[in-house]
């Protein structure tokens, strides 16, 4: 079912979701299971799986020599999704990305989806490799996550590449797609950023999805500016539990986003990470109630293989 028809048959009632990364390569597919098992008390109505592009590795070959070569460290994000499917009989929401991919890699990607029965898919531009600082498209690929859009409200109307096969075999993908209360860091403005996010609603987008953020007032401010410039689909905002002190200096590096002045005083004052993981429980089960009061449809967890977390937050809050 797709992800505006859960929210729309929940009349009302905040929904449960999350987000889990597919194991490094060499990993056994039980070790997904192991996060998705202790919240499925929550009837979470779907589960995003994130796609990891490839990296460039350096292999040593002797005599002093480097081999440049490429690898995917997580691969199997649309096998993770079939099998979510068939194991849980629950919706699973594959990430998509425009890095890497050719518009032919994304059309089979997709036509592999519609035959595994997906309905959704979330549409995102994907960051630069690891070893170089501008995100560059593939020759024949995608800039920005508004094209790839695009690409498949195409596939939803029947419309392949080649433009002369008939009688097509149109797709019905929902589509969601990213969104940054704290604006993405490229961009100049947050106003520049949400005059691109309602270009992929215009596109085909029908819901968008937060990074995470840890002061609501953020997200709820940004709403506001989302809803005045006529972007009405839902937003879901993306949550996050700190759960080490590393944390504090690693997620707003990585992630660009601000730490409330309290909950750093809190995380300082811990004396291990088992203090600093009941911190981040705490604050988030307040964050999730407030955005629960407000009548949020869903929130969208960010589990980062620490599902138990996750667990101790919605046993509180749903
Ligand atoms: P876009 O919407 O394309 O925007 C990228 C930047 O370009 C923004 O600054 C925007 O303002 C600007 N822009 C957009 N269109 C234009 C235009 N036409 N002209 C000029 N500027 C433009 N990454 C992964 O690798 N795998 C994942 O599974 C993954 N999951 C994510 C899930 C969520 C909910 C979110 C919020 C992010 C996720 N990311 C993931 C990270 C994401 O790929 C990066 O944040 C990426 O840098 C931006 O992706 P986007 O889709 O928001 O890009």
């Amino acid at each position: 079912m797709k992800v505006t028809e859960h929210i729309k048959n929940a009349n009302g009632k905040t929904l449960l979701s999350f987000e889990i990364l597919p194991p490094l390569k060499g990993q056994h597919i039980q070790s997904i299971f192991d996060n998705i098992d202790p919240l499925m008390e929550f009837n979470p109505p779907f589960i995003d799986v994130t796609y990891h592009r490839e990296e460039y590795t350096y292999k040593d070959v002797g005599n002093g020599l480097l081999r440049k070569q490429i690898v995917k460290k997580r691969p199997g994000t649309v096998g993770i999704c079939a099998a979510i499917k068939n194991k849980y009989n629950v919706d699973a929401i594959p990430h998509i990305l425009c890095g890497g991919f050719t518009k032919e890699d994304t059309e089979n990607f997709l036509i592999d989806l519609d035959f595994l029965g997906i309905d959704n898919v979330m549409a995102l531009r994907g960051d630069a490799v690891k070893s170089e600082t501008y995100f560059k498209p593939e020759k024949d690929g995608h800039a920005y996550a508004s094209d790839l859009v695009s690409q498949i409200e195409d596939l939803n109307n029947g419309k392949y590449l080649d433009e002369e096969l008939l009688n097509t075999c149109a797709t019905n993908f929902c589509i969601g797609v990213g969104a940054y209360p704290e604006k993405h860091m490229e961009a100049p403005s947050l106003d520049s950023d949400i005059h691109f996010l309602k270009k992929k609603i215009k596109n085909g987008a029908t819901y968008i999805v937060t990074q995470m953020f840890f002061d609501n007032k953020k997200y709820f401010d940004f709403v506001d500016k989302c809803r005045k410039e006529g972007i009405t689909v839902p937003i879901i905002p993306g949550l996050k539990p700190i759960a080490t002190k590393k944390q504090l200096n690693l997620i707003p590096h990585r992630f660009h986003v601000d730490l409330p002045e309290d909950l750093i005083i809190e995380v300082v004052k811990c004396k291990d990470n088992a203090a600093v993981r009941q911190v981040g429980i705490e604050w988030c089960i307040e964050q999730s109630k407030e955005l629960q009061n407000a009548g949020i449809p869903t929130l969208h967890y960010y589990s980062m293989g620490k599902s138990e977390n996750i667990k101790a937050i919605a046993s509180e809050v749903f």
